[in-house]
């Protein structure tokens, strides 16, 4: 599972009860154990409906016992009854729309196979509890544009098993710690592909024009991992070792599927080698769907993405942005669905694996800098996030997804980058290999992981797992440096300045003196530790953390001397980027040199920082590098280098500037024309709203088109109104039209005609209220507090009480208009 790019904002508690903090939450007892699933469905579209009948064999897991408790949500059941004999022989059961009680016929025991027949039907729809930021939804079964009067969409069927939501499209013990094979058939209009997991055995035609697929998967995997999906795609194949591998995508986007996934045999033979686990399913295929609730799922052999997958070509000159999710969710294919954590306290064991796995994947294919990179990004997002007090593994939380966050993916990627570095590449991936070979087809937990490295690497390694995955928080770094010329003598002074215990770490520390670098390898475990180091003269540089792997924030006492040597001399994409932060923020030649120099850095992730970080307001900078940032924005061999280069050109505001910007606004790469419009705006509206008016009517996506609505919300007078508003209204639901939202706000904040004002009003109280049910949660209140109270408060305040009332009328009555503070 990867969350959509939103899921991290987390909003505080609403629920102020906080018993959850003293529940343990245990592993799923074993009492019955899944065996088969047999499923053979049919849709109702108009009522979002599911008509199965499921075969379920299963046997009691050790102890005898003669009942089964299935979960099954707000399923009308119409029949449970065991198989004897090719028989079905009704069973008594109780059913309270969520467990399904079953007497059975007599005791099985433990090991002993039985089959339960169960007719049903599946009502989504029927689904009360709401999902979380990262899963916003649990419903389970999914029906898109059923009754195909959106035409802005496809009409699709598709399902999200995790965490707990495949029991709302079939009944099961919806626990990570079961597995079962499978066998689904689904009925569908001839007009639609099917999609499950494992292998399309049959298609069979009827004649009333419609078509049952059965697919089947004959290795176990977990409840959460079964998935169905039905529309109308365009399949690409290719293949790795004979093997099917496919993508599922929207027609208009076959011309460009490859352009998207078509690194996946090569992901796909990489992984199977850094695990030395051959890729251990029959097939691959990834399917794009509208309105998904997440990033993307790594179901079994059969990946579901949202459409944020689905760039178009152009956008896809500026790079794949997606190809970190096509990692995440391939890598899962071991990490979740061959070995699965044993309960959703341990989701880390998944989901550090798929995160980790996007730093290994951009190493292997891009280089050291793009890994590292990925790497320095992941640990910003946990770092910047309220993820301080949350153990890794985690055995109390109020709500199993609550555990989707920044610690279980971001920190938990981090740490295994550590663990990689401390034992070295090649015990870390033995014992991966170990765990993956030792535990396949089973759960794991956390543990389980750690007698892979301590069998490996003849280390006990309690102390890492109990400070990493059993512990919370990070050590706070402060680092200074001493050098005695009398006894030669170098001395880095470390403090741990985080509330709690020191940390104990393994720290190399890299001492460069007289044209040479020694590496000393030391431990620290100490509120306060001194480091001494032999050293003929004064080091010209002492770097802790040689390798740049430590999770931590550090205060780093370096002069601007350090950081050029460092630049120059230790080289890694961190050791680089944190000389050219410090560079930035410094008033003399020598920064500014070493800026000049980061400005043609070979990795363009770093001259793209080392623009953005140039402080143009400083007139000695903005003259010197100005012909560097012209020279870059023109030549770069990069795109969203030149793009980058071009939006700060614009801070210059120079009409000589103007034909450049004119004729980048024509460039085929989004990001190169978008920022060329608003770099344009900012010498002439006039000509960007002309320019932005002539785009307007072309189907653009991406950075470019976030340009154009910018410009044409920003720029345009109240006379535009009516297109304006039309081009809001007709604006596909989604993302994009979040964003315009926002812009077409702010336009009306300059509205003065009170019909316009209304209409444009109306426009968004109509968007709030189609906000699909899944997102309603986060969407309505931004909405509610702070577009449209914020448009509230603006015409309140210069006076227009009409308009200010009107969007009152239009809140959630709890809202009102707040007390215009009386002057004394
Ligand atoms: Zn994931």
């Amino acid at each position: 599972m990867i969350c959509s790019l939103t899921c991290f904002s987390q909003k505080p508690d609403s629920v102020k009860t906080e018993s959850w903090k003293k529940i343990y939450r245990t592993s799923a007892t074993k009492i019955n154990d899944l065996v088969h699933t047999k499923l053979d469905v049919s849709f109702d579209f108009s009522k979002s409906w599911m008509y199965g009948k499921a075969w379920i064999t299963l046997h009691p897991h050790f102890y005898a016992t003669d009942s089964l408790n299935l979960d099954a949500k707000e399923m009308e059941i119409n029949e449970v009854s065991i198989i004897k004999a090719g028989k079905h022989i009704p069973l008594k059961y109780s059913y309270d729309s969520h467990n399904l009680l079953i007497d059975l016929d007599k005791s099985y025991k433990g090991g002993e196979n039985y089959t339960v027949f169960i007719d049903y039907i599946a009502k989504p729809d029927d689904i009360k509890e709401k999902g979380s930021l990262a899963i916003s939804g649990r419903k389970g079964l999914y029906f898109i544009n059923p009754l195909g009067k959106d035409n802005s969409k496809p009409t699709q069927i598709w399902t999200q098993g995790e965490t707990q939501s495949s029991s709302v499209w079939f009944p099961t013990i919806d626990k990570p710690n079961q597995r079962t094979t499978d066998e689904i058939s689904m009925t569908v209009s001839d007009k639609y592909q099917t999609l499950s997991n494992g292998v399309l055995v049959n298609r069979k035609k009827h004649t009333d024009g419609t078509r049952t697929d059965t697919w089947k998967m004959n290795l176990p995997h977990a409840p959460y991992l079964m998935m169905m999906a039905v529309g109308e795609f365009s399949i690409i194949k290719d293949s790795y070792k004979g093997k099917e591998v496919s993508y599922y995508v929207e027609k208009e986007y076959a011309p460009v599927a490859r352009k998207i996934f078509g690194n996946t045999p090569e992901m796909i033979d990489y992984f199977s080698r850094v695990t030395g686990v051959e890729y251990p399913w029959p097939e691959y295929a990834q399917i794009v769907v509208r309105d998904y609730i997440s990033g993307a799922m790594e179901n079994t052999t059969a990946t579901l993405h949202s459409a944020s997958a689905q760039q178009d070509a152009r956008q896809l000159i500026d790079g794949n942005n997606w190809e970190y999710v096509i990692a995440h969710e391939l890598f899962h294919q071991w990490f979740g669905d061959y070995v699965t954590m044993e309960s959703w306290s341990n989701v880390t064991l998944n989901e550090s694996f798929a995160d980790f796995s996007e730093t290994l994947w951009n190493e292997y294919k891009y280089g050291r800098d793009a890994g590292d990179e990925h790497n320095f990004q992941g640990m910003q997002a946990y770092l910047q996030r309220d993820g301080q007090n949350k153990d890794l593994v985690r055995f109390y939380y109020k709500d199993e997804m609550d555990l989707y966050d920044v610690v279980s993916y971001q920190k938990g990627g981090r740490i295994l980058n550590m663990l990689r570095n401390q034992v070295g590449d090649s015990a870390f991936f033995k014992s991966l290999n170990l765990y993956l070979t030792t535990k396949k087809f089973q759960s794991a937990e956390a543990h389980d992981l750690r007698l892979a490295f301590e069998e490996v690497t003849g280390q006990d390694l309690n102390w890492f797992w109990n400070q990493w995955y059993y512990g919370s928080g990070h050590p706070k770094l402060d680092i200074s440096y001493d050098y005695n010329s009398e006894n030669k003598t170098a001395k880095v002074f470390i403090k741990q300045t985080q509330t709690g215990k020191a940390f104990r770490l393994p720290i190399a520390v890299d001492v460069y003196q007289g044209g040479k670098k020694n590496r000393y390898k030391v431990w620290i475990d100490q509120t306060a530790d001194t480091l001494s180091f032999p050293a003929t003269s004064k080091p010209d540089l002492i770097n802790v953390d040689g390798d740049k792997i430590l999770l931590c924030e550090k205060t780093d006492h370096k002069t601007l001397d350090n950081y050029i040597f460092q630049y120059k001399n230790a080289g890694l994409y961190v050791d680089r980027r944190e000389a050219i932060t410090y560079a930035a923020g410094q008033k003399n030649a020598k920064a500014l040199d070493l800026m000049k120099t980061a400005l043609n850095d070979m990795y363009q992730g770093l001259r793209i920082y080392s623009i953005q970080k140039l402080n143009i307001r400083n007139d000695s900078v903005k003259n010197v590098v100005e012909p560097m940032i012209f020279d870059l924005s023109k030549n770069d061999p990069k795109p969203l280098v030149r793009a980058t280069a071009i939006e700060a050109l614009g801070k210059y505001k120079k009409d000589t500037y103007r034909e450049f910007f004119l004729k980048s606004i024509n460039d085929s790469s989004y990001s190169i024309a978008g920022n060329a419009l608003l770099a344009l705006g900012s010498i002439d509206t006039v000509s960007a709203l002309n320019q932005a008016k002539i785009l307007s009517s072309q189907n653009v996506k991406g950075a470019l088109s976030v340009a154009i609505n910018k410009t044409l919300y920003d720029y345009s007078s109240e006379s535009d109104f009516d297109s304006l508003a039309a081009r809001f209204d007709n604006f596909p639901s989604g993302n994009g039209k979040f964003t315009l939202l926002q812009s077409f706000a702010n336009y009306l904040k300059r509205v003065k005609n009170i019909d316009n004002f209304k209409k444009g009003i109306d426009l968004i109280v109509n968007s709030r209220d189609e906000t699909p049910e899944q997102y309603r949660q986060y969407v309505l209140p931004f909405i509610n507090e702070r577009i449209l109270n914020g448009l509230a408060i603006a015409k309140q305040s210069s006076g227009m009480k009409e308009q200010a009332d009107y969007v009152y009328s239009k809140l959630p009555s709890k809202s009102k208009a707040p007390e215009i503070p009386k002057v004394p």
